[in-house]
């Protein structure tokens, strides 16, 4: 099925599945209010005006339980999809693109996602735990729910997540390898998720996970904008309002969240 509908933003509070720190459940409300601040206007830099009525939409949070949550997410972005919408997700950990891609695959086969990220997020496990942030590219490429992934941004590869990238098959860019555009082009439909530690903590320090050496705010909007295929659905993962300085990394989120949008609506 194809989905050219209207980006709907669909707040996801869920930090359960994080390992280190708790915190990014609060991320939602506090993107959305970045989003409408006053101190920016309306535009994405490809020249969509997000202000115009219509344009995105918000279907609000999701409201679930720690226990039911995956069926929730999986549920509630599938109903958003099957009403006519492109899903665009804000976390919440980076566990919940799992339960999202499960819904967007099934309705858009031979997905194509591009990851933003420090981490590769391939661990079998992680603590114990499969359900894990650290793991969802691993449940997500061993149900085959894409045809290629491409992570883009990662500086903490050890030689078990190297060795199920191999396994997988996943591109891997590491952050030393940058730019890659021409990594950016899809035939079929294409999913973004962008865990914000893709970011230099410098100047996005509200993250669960700080890795220092990563890509400036500019680099991120370079390699979204240069993306080609359609795009079904994207999500923001990862904010943390608690690690958060003076609101910087809301700012930096709802910026790239516009440009998303943007790049969404532009085409
Ligand atoms: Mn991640
Ligand atoms: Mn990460």
């Amino acid at each position: 099925m194809k989905t050219i509908g209207v980006p709907t933003l669909l707040g996801i509070p869920f930090d359960a599945y994080s390992s280190y720190l708790r915190g990014a459940g609060h991320a939602p409300v506090k993107i959305r209010e970045a989003l409408r601040c006053d101190a920016s206007n309306s535009w994405s830099e490809l020249g969509v005006d997000l202000g115009v009525a219509g344009v995105y939409a918000d279907a609000g949070d999701l409201v679930f339980t720690e226990k039911d949550a995956f069926a929730a997410i999986e549920a509630g972005v599938g109903a958003l999809i099957d009403a006519g919408k492109r899903p665009v997700s804000l976390g919440g950990d980076h566990s919940i693109t799992y339960p999202i891609v499960k819904a967007v695959a099934r309705r858009c086969p031979e997905l194509t996602i591009f990851h933003f990220d420090a981490h590769p997020d391939l661990y079998e496990e992680f603590e114990g735990n499969r359900w894990s942030h650290a793991c969802p590219f691993a449940r997500i490429m061993e149900a085959g729910l894409a045809k290629r992934l491409v992570q883009v941004g990662i500086r903490t590869i050890n030689q078990h997540q190297r060795e199920q990238a191999e396994r997988f098959g996943v591109d891997v860019v590491e952050m030393r390898a940058l730019p890659a555009y021409s990594k950016l082009k899809a035939a079929g439909p294409v999913y973004i998720t962008f865990d914000m530690d893709a970011l230099d903590p410098g100047c996005a320090p509200g993250v669960s996970h700080r890795e220092p050496g990563g890509m400036s705010v500019r680099e991120a909007i370079a390699h979204l904008h240069a993306i080609e295929g359609e795009i079904v659905g994207a999500d923001l993962v990862e904010y943390n309002p608690v690690q958060d300085v003076a609101g910087v990394t809301a700012t930096v989120a709802a910026k790239v969240l516009k440009e998303i949008l943007g790049k969404m609506i532009a085409g």
